[in-house]
This record gives structure tokens, sequence and C-alpha cells, in this order.
């Protein structure tokens, strides 16, 4: 059947559309993530800004085997600032602990994660962007790694000043994991506007 092993299979589980703006699927994990990054880049297009940097769109690979992806794209790149999204437990799912992890609930706005990885005076002006555009947003802190590809950026190089922006999602990790519409919107907004506020002139400095 031309089946080896080391071959590659997946599950055939499609993607469907529930009522009050849920959405279900496999692999949003991180599709999603893919997917808004795009929209970011589509829309910096369409309204054709002109940022005073150069901004690298990427989709890395490999995150969930140690974040391999970001690893090696941030020495190639060796970017002065990072982005980072990728989905993050609705911890009101059942079997989630939020008293252990903190409450993060889908429909409420993109999450903003404060941890070692995370450069405080970069999540000051996401959060700054988001008041002024009125995007919800949910807070989350983690004692050490994110898990995500921001602990790739961060650590790159001589470090590098890295954010992450989360979507919130049920039941990670499984065919039918769900999402809602508004904070792919929020999200994709978020980005968007941070983009547009950063500049060269941005400071940083903890001094
Ligand atoms: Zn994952």
């Amino acid at each position: 059947m031309g089946i080896h092993i080391g071959a590659v299979v997946t599950y055939e589980e499609g993607y469907e559309e529930l009522a009050y703006d849920y959405l279900i699927g496999r692999a949003f994990d991180n599709r999603i993530g893919g997917f808004m990054i795009a929209e970011v880049a589509r829309l910096l297009k369409a309204a054709r800004k002109k940022l005073p940097f150069s901004l690298y769109v990427v989709n890395a690979v490999q995150e969930e085997i140690g974040l391999r992806g970001a690893e090696m794209i941030a020495r190639r790149i060796k970017p002065n600032v990072a982005i980072i999204t990728d989905v993050t437990h609705d911890t009101t799912t059942p079997m989630m602990n939020k008293v252990m992890d903190g409450e993060t609930a889908c429909g409420k706005g993109p999450s903003l994660t404060y941890g070692p990885a995370v450069h405080n005076k970069l999540l000051d002006v996401v959060q700054a962007t988001a008041a002024k555009n009125k995007i919800p947003t949910q807070c989350h802190a983690v004692s050490r790694s994110t898990g995500t590809d921001t602990d790739s950026f961060a650590y790159a190089n001589d470090g590098c000043p890295s954010v992450l922006i989360s979507i919130p999602l049920r039941y990670m990790h499984t065919t039918v994991e769900m999402l809602h519409k508004d904070d792919i919107e929020n999200t994709i907004k978020l980005m968007y506007e941070t983009l547009l506020t950063l500049s060269p002139k941005t400071n940083l400095s903890y001094f």
C-alpha cells in the first residue's frame, strides 16, 4: 500500500462551524497562527502600509517538538523584536484547572503572557495598543517557559525582546480543537495595530 515505517499519516476530520461563532477542526494548533500572521501581512498590503522596519512573517515548523523551527529562523534573521502568536488553553474546559493555570476563556480576546521570556516594555506597548484600539485582552502568567516559540526567540543570539499574543483554544491536541471567531479577529487586529505602533524609536529600555 506504499505505507512504510516512518510514513506520515493524519486524521481526516475537517472543519465545522458551530453556534455562537465557535469553530472546530483538527490542528488549529497551530494552523490558526499561520492564518492569522498571513492575514496581518494581507491587511498591511491592502492598506498600503509602509513600516519603518523590515518585517519577516514566519510560520515556524517543529514548535511542538522543541521550538526547533523558531530556533533556526531566529538565528538566521537575528530580529530586533519578535511578536509571537500561538494557541493557549481555555482553562474553563473540563479537566483543566483554572486555579492552577489562571482563568482564560474563548471569546474574551487574545491572551497576553507575563513570564521570563516576555519583554515587559514590549508587553506594555502591546497592552497600550490594545487599550487604544479597544481590543479585549486576557492575562496569563508563567513562572518558567511559555512553551511557545517565544522561548526560542527571546533567548536567541544576544537576546531579543519578545512578546506572546495567544489565542484561547479548547480541547488542545485533539481533532476537535475549538476557537471563537472574535478571538481570531481580535488577535489579528492586535498584531496588526502593534506593528503600526512600533518604530525604531520605540524605547524598550528598562532604564
Ligand atoms: Zn500544541
